[in-house]
Parts: C-alpha cells; sequence; structure tokens
C-alpha cells in the first residue's frame, strides 16, 4: 500500500514513517509527483489547511494522502500568529526575521504563554477526509537560545522544561512536540485501518 505524504521535507517523511512503523506501507513524497502544484494554504484554521492539502492530493493522485499545518498560538497576541506562523514576518517566510518580529511585539508583555499545534488529516482516495490534533503548551522567552531545529524553537520553553526546543535533539522534542503527539494520535487511530490496507475508510 502507497501513502503520499503532503511535504517535500525528507526528514518529515522519515519522522512519519518511524511513528507508523508499518513495514508494508510504502510512504511516497509530493516530490515524487513534480507535476502537481503546491497546494495553496488559504484556510482560516490548521484543520482546513490540513483537510484541503490531504483531499487535494488524494484525489489528484487516487492515493491516500497524510498531510499536516501547524503553526504557534500566543496567547498575548490573540493566538497570532497561527496559520500565519510562516510568513508572519512577511514573504518569503524567514525563521530570523519571524523570531525577531515575535520579540519585537511582546517586547515589555508578561504573559509569555504559547502552545504550538498541528492538525494530521488523512484523505482515502475518495476524498473523505479525518483529522487528529496535537498540541504542546510553553512559553516565549525573551532571546534566542540553541541552535538546533528550525522556526520558532530558540524561542519556545515547554511548560514542564528549562531549554528550548532549540537546545534539545529531535527525538526529545518529537516526544513532547505538537507534530509528534498528532501524529501519534495518528497512528492509533488509522494505523488499523492502514493495516488493513482497505481501498477507503469504512462507512
Ligand atoms: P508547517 O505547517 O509544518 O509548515 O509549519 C508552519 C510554520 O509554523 C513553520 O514555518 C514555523 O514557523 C512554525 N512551526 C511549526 N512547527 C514548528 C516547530 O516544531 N518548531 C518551530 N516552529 C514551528
Amino acid at each position: 500500500m502507497k501513502i503520499l505524504i503532503a511535504s517535500h521535507n525528507a526528514h518529515k517523511i522519515q519522522e512519519i514513517r518511524e511513528i507508523f512503523d508499518l513495514p508494508h506501507v510504502e510512504w511516497v513524497s509530493t516530490a515524487a509527483f513534480p507535476e502537481l502544484g503546491e497546494v495553496v494554504e488559504d484556510g482560516d484554521t490548521f484543520e482546513a489547511n490540513a483537510t484541503k492539502k490531504a483531499r487535494e492530493l488524494a484525489l489528484a493522485t487516487g492515493l491516500w494522502a497524510l498531510a499536516d499545518d501547524s503553526g504557534l498560538e500566543v496567547a498575548a497576541l490573540d493566538n497570532r500568529p497561527g496559520v500565519y506562523s510562516a510568513r508572519y514576518a512577511g514573504e518569503p517566510g524567514n525563521h530570523a526575521r519571524n523570531n525577531a518580529r515575535l520579540l519585537q511585539e511582546l517586547a515589555g508583555v508578561k504573559n509569555r504563554a504559547a502552545r504550538f499545534r498541528c492538525v494530521a488529516a488523512l484523505s482515502d482516495p475518495t476524498g473523505r477526509v479525518e483529522t487528529v490534533a496535537g498540541a504542546c503548551p510553553g512559553r516565549i522567552i525573551e532571546e534566542l537560545r540553541g541552535a538546533q531545529g528550525f522556526g520558532y524553537d530558540p524561542l519556545f520553553i515547554p511548560d514542564g522544561h528549562d531549554r528550548t526546543f532549540a537546545e534539545m535533539g529531535n527525538e526529545e522534542k518529537n516526544k513532547l512536540s505538537h507534530r509528534g503527539r498528532a501524529m501519534t494520535l495518528a497512528k492509533e487511530k488509522w494505523g488499523a485501518i492502514i493495516a488493513a490496507e482497505l481501498p477507503r475508510f469504512p462507512e
């Protein structure tokens, strides 16, 4: 059985392969389908974007498709940047400029509470989609710390810890992260369906 992952990111694909641990599944990346254009992520929610990506890719290829959408929600900013996390400081998206803007907007702000969220969506080949969500609560610190990870990782300390995501290795981050949690739930929810190699979601 083949499942298309809506990502070009080899690291994300390897992480999903390891979490699902289903040897008969061939996970393929959208890089294998250069004729498919990028799906426009114009939804107001992570759920809408993940659903749209999974459905469009499944309908275009006739395969099962798994997509995810994620970002950072900051309480004092009314949950911004949210779905705009990648391009918070404008297009084209740039992590250093996004972090600088976040620090600027939070200058002097006492409430530093934030959370990463991730919604994973699985579409069957007929376009029927189910979703799961994962979150990781934490806080935004006042200066960048650490060199690993990506995006807002150097500014984010998950609750119950004293190091940023950028000061943790991948393995430690993935156990705590919004994406790791969503993918673990995805395995619990869909692992048996995928293992049964069904042609579509059961009614
Ligand atoms: P995507 O949906 O995985 O492409 O993530 C969208 C944006 O959210 C990224 O460009 C980052 O700015 C932010 N983001 C999502 N997940 C993470 C994370 O694990 N660490 C840091 N930033 C993240």
